[in-house]
C-alpha cells in the first residue's frame, strides 16, 4: 500500500487575464518519482512555486501527509520536509563542494550562528557520505567555482539532500545540461529515490529525459494537466 505524500487539489493560479495552473489536483505517493512535464509556459515553475509556498494560490490546496498547508510561510513548509533545488544555481562559490555541504548539514541542525568559526570540521562524514550518494566524493575539496555545470547541479542534490526532506521538488534541474548529462541526472535522482525512500517532482520540458527513470510522468498544457 502506497501513501500520498504530498497532495494539491484544484490548485489554481492566475496572473491577471492568465491562468497559470487551472485546477490541478495530484498526488505524489511515498517513495515516488513523478516527472511534470510540459512546454515552456506551461505553468511547471508556477506550480512548483506553490507548493513550495514561494507563491500563494489563487485558490485549492497543498496538502502534506494529511496537513493543509496551504498559506503557510515557506520556512514553515521547509521545515515540515519539503526541499528543492534551484533552477538558477545557488552555492557559495568561494567554497569548496565539502564545505557547501558541510554548512547545508549546519544549518539544518540549527546551529549555523553557534559553529560558524568551526564549519570547516563539523559533519565532515556525514557530507561525505552524501557527496558518495550523488557520485562527487572525488571532488570534494576542489572549489565550487571550478566545476562544470553538471557536477555543480549533482552538489545541489546533495544540499537539498543534508536537510532530509521528505519530498524534494526539482524544477528543470537539467535545464543548461548536455542531452547526456541530463539523462544521468535523472538515473541519479531514481537512484536517491530508491536508496532514501524520498519522494520526488521532477519537471522537465522533455520527454524523452524523464522516459526512462520516472515512475509516473503528468503532462501539463496551458495551466492544465492533461
Ligand atoms: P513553465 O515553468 O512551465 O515554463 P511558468 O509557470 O513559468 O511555466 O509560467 C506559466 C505562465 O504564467 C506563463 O504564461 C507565464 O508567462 C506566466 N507567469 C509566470 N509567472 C508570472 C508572474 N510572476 N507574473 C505574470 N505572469 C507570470
Ligand atoms: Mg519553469
Amino acid at each position: 500500500m502506497m501513501s500520498n505524500v504530498l497532495e494539491t487539489r484544484a490548485l489554481t493560479k492566475k496572473f491577471g487575464a492568465i491562468v497559470a495552473v487551472d485546477e490541478v489536483s495530484f498526488s505524489l505517493q511515498q517513495g515516488e518519482l513523478l516527472a511534470l512535464i510540459g512546454p515552456n509556459g506551461a505553468g511547471k515553475s508556477t506550480c512548483c512555486n506553490m507548493l513550495m509556498a514561494q507563491l500563494k494560490p489563487t485558490y485549492g490546496d497543498v496538502i502534506l501527509g494529511g496537513e493543509k498547508i496551504t498559506g503557510m510561510r515557506p520556512r514553515e513548509v521547509w521545515r515540515k520536509g519539503v526541499g528543492r533545488t534551484f533552477q538558477i544555481t545557488a552555492t557559495y562559490s568561494s567554497m569548496t563542494v565539502i564545505e557547501n555541504v558541510q554548512l547545508a548539514l549546519i544549518s539544518h541542525n540549527h546551529e549555523i550562528m553557534r559553529f560558524l568559526p568551526y564549519a570547516h570540521k563539523m559533519y565532515r562524514a556525514e557530507a561525505l557520505q552524501l557527496l558518495e550518494l550523488v557520485n562527487m566524493a572525488d571532488q570534494a575539496d576542489r572549489h565550487c567555482a571550478v566545476l562544470a555545470y553538471g557536477d555543480l547541479k549533482r552538489m545541489e542534490l546533495a544540499i537539498a539532500l543534508a536537510h532530509n526532506p521528505k519530498v524534494l521538488l526539482m524544477d528543470e534541474p537539467t535545464a543548461g545540461m548536455a542531452p547526456r548529462e541530463r539523462v544521468d541526472l535523472m538515473r541519479l535522482t531514481a537512484d536517491i529515490v530508491a536508496d532514501k525512500g524520498v519522494s520526488v517532482l521532477f519537471t522537465e520540458h522533455d520527454m524523452d529525459v524523464v522516459f526512462a527513470h520516472s515512475h509516473r510522468i503528468m503532462v501539463l498544457n496551458r495551466g492544465q494537466l492533461i
